[in-house]
């Protein structure tokens, strides 16, 4: 059989060149990985037109480079058919994945030709293990089907293609006998985060991809690598008074974070994470923060860090969603790849009286600040319904009225912080095992103060434990390795008596 290898490099970071190994960093293992795969005869590399070839060591072998200023889906799928003619089988990878394996890619290739399958993927293991396996009639087909997208090329981009006409591809699917997925684990050399985990996992003697499984049971605090997730409150006031929420509680004096400091704050994520998810703001409105856009032009201005915006919806000014969408369409492509704004707008009800019983007044200036946001920005604009015992009849009006207008609906559980607030949950949804927190995995709060909670949750229920206190002069490495001995609590089966009390756990942001 006559294979070739196709690896899409024109999205990698500066740590796919970063020594992983001695000697070796992800990108070369990658490539060297790939040319043991079985019957290949050629390798490409697809690149942008920036891209440096001394990046590529000798000891990587020969292999084809294909530059191009732009890559978008439909270009992706038409150099794929291009260099994919006359092969038997391709297959496709990113060139940040150094634990590409063979045997998995093997088993995959087998399971094609065995019940003449177009298309297969290892199905239940962390994603970088095992390339994408296709035919090269299927990328004509994929190619057609992807006609004039200019959709950016994402790691899930030919299955996206796939599930576009799913019914008319035999895909064959390679499972993995426990089913990681659920660790949302990606072997990609993609961020800092990743490549730490990498290393951990190589370091521990990592050989192929039949010592996922046993690697995590055995060391699940490497799964804990840097913060992904900095919720930061920036102000101290809000406009409404909700039922459900625990800042409902406090009628503080007027308090902002100055621009100053909230730079000061990104420019240190940045040095810790790398790259970074922010979100304002934890507690108290943005809207109502005298600088709001001065802080979201600060996030934007870098490209490490995306940006979602969590409001009530009361308080904007007239100017303020231009403002905010010229800065969102004229900001850089951002390392995580995701939208540079994101928006979350907490609505709750299609119907006036539900959300006044929830939020008070202001029904018709949420909505229509929702409406105004969908008109100003593609695809980001989330709003969202939480569930609660008593206040779930209009939950399927409210999704439909929503995605009808263009929204992503999101519907949120309800949370008891901790017990603090009474149990108004419309159902436990909560897992049969419980597991570690993601919120001490992946979180990072900052309040205005400057302290740094163990999470949202124990903070509103009045945890005296901090991972750093208000005026102390702690750097986040210190405050996040403290975090540490809490999470490896967790992974032992032990929870405090408020995480105890907590279900939140199982939630994820980013
Ligand atoms: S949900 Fe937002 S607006 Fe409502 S009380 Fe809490 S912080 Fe204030
Ligand atoms: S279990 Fe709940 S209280 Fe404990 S760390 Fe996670 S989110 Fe916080």
């Amino acid at each position: 059989m006559n294979t070739i290898a196709i690896l899409f490099g024109a999205e990698l970071r500066d740590t796919a060149f970063e020594e992983l190994m001695p000697g070796k960093s992800a990108f070369l293992l990658t490539l060297t990985r790939v040319r043991e795969f079985e019957g290949i005869t050629k390798i490409a590399l697809l690149t942008g037109d920036e891209f440096n070839e001394e990046r590529i060591p000798q000891s990587a072998g020969p292999l084809v480079l294909i530059k191009k200023t732009v890559w978008n889906t439909k270009i992706l799928l038409d150099t794929i058919c291009e260099l994919s003619a006359g092969f038997d089988l391709i297959y496709f990878a990113w060139a940040d994945t150094p634990l590409i394996d063979a045997e998995l890619s093997r088993a995959i290739k087998n399971r094609i030709i065995k019940y003449a399958g177009e298309y297969g993927y290892a199905d239940g293991w962390p994603q970088g293990l095992s390339p994408e396996l296709f035919l090269p009639s299927t990328a004509v087909f994929l190619a057609k089907i992807a006609e004039g997208s200019q959709e950016a090329v994402r790691r899930d981009t030919i299955f996206s293609v796939i599930q576009k006409d799913i019914n008319s591809f035999d895909i064959e699917t390679e499972l993995a006998p426990v089913d990681l997925r659920s660790y949302r684990l990606l072997f990609a050399a993609d961020s800092r985060r990743n490549l730490l985990l990498l290393r951990r996992f190589l370091e521990a003697g990592w050989r192929d991809y039949n010592d996922a499984a046993p690697l995590i049971a055995k060391h699940p605090e490497f799964l804990r690598t840097l913060p992904a997730f900095f919720p930061i409150m920036v102000c101290s006031v809000c406009p409404q008074k909700c039922k459900f929420c625990p800042y409902s509680k406090n009628s503080p004096a007027a308090e902002f974070m100055q621009p100053e400091r909230f730079s000061s704050i990104l420019d240190k994520i940045i040095a810790f994470s790398g790259d970074a998810v922010i979100d304002i703001s934890l507690w108290g409105e943005l809207a109502l923060h005298p600088a709001r856009i001065e802080l979201i032009a600060a996030v934007l201005e870098r490209p490490q860090l995306s940006l979602v915006i969590e409001t009530c919806g009361i308080g904007w000014q007239p100017g303020d969603v231009e403002k905010i969408a010229a800065l969102n369409a004229g900001a850089k492509p951002r390392l995580n790849l995701m939208a540079p704004v994101s928006w979350i707008v907490s609505l709750d009800s299609a119907s006036p009286e539900r959300y006044f019983n929830l939020h008070g007044e202001g029904f018709e200036e949420a909505a229509g600040f929702a409406k105004t946001l969908l008109g100003a920005f593609d695809k980001t604009v989330y709003v969202q319904a939480l569930r609660m015992r008593g206040e779930e009849d209009d939950a399927e009006a409210f999704y439909r009225f929503w995605k009808d207008a263009g929204a992503e609906v999101i519907i949120q559980k309800y949370n008891n912080f901790c017990a603090s607030l009474s149990d108004e949950s419309a159902g436990d949804i909560s897992p049969l095992h419980r597991q570690p927190c993601w919120h001490i995995m992946r979180d990072f709060p900052i309040m205005l103060d400057g302290s740094v909670p163990v999470c949202r949750e124990r903070q509103a229920a009045g945890d005296t434990e901090f991972l750093a206190a208000a005026g102390a002069d702690t750097t986040f490495e210190t405050a996040w390795e403290r975090g540490a001995a809490l999470y490896a609590e967790h992974c032992a089966g032990r929870w405090s008596a408020l995480c105890e009390r907590c279900d939140e756990y199982y939630t994820f942001n980013f």
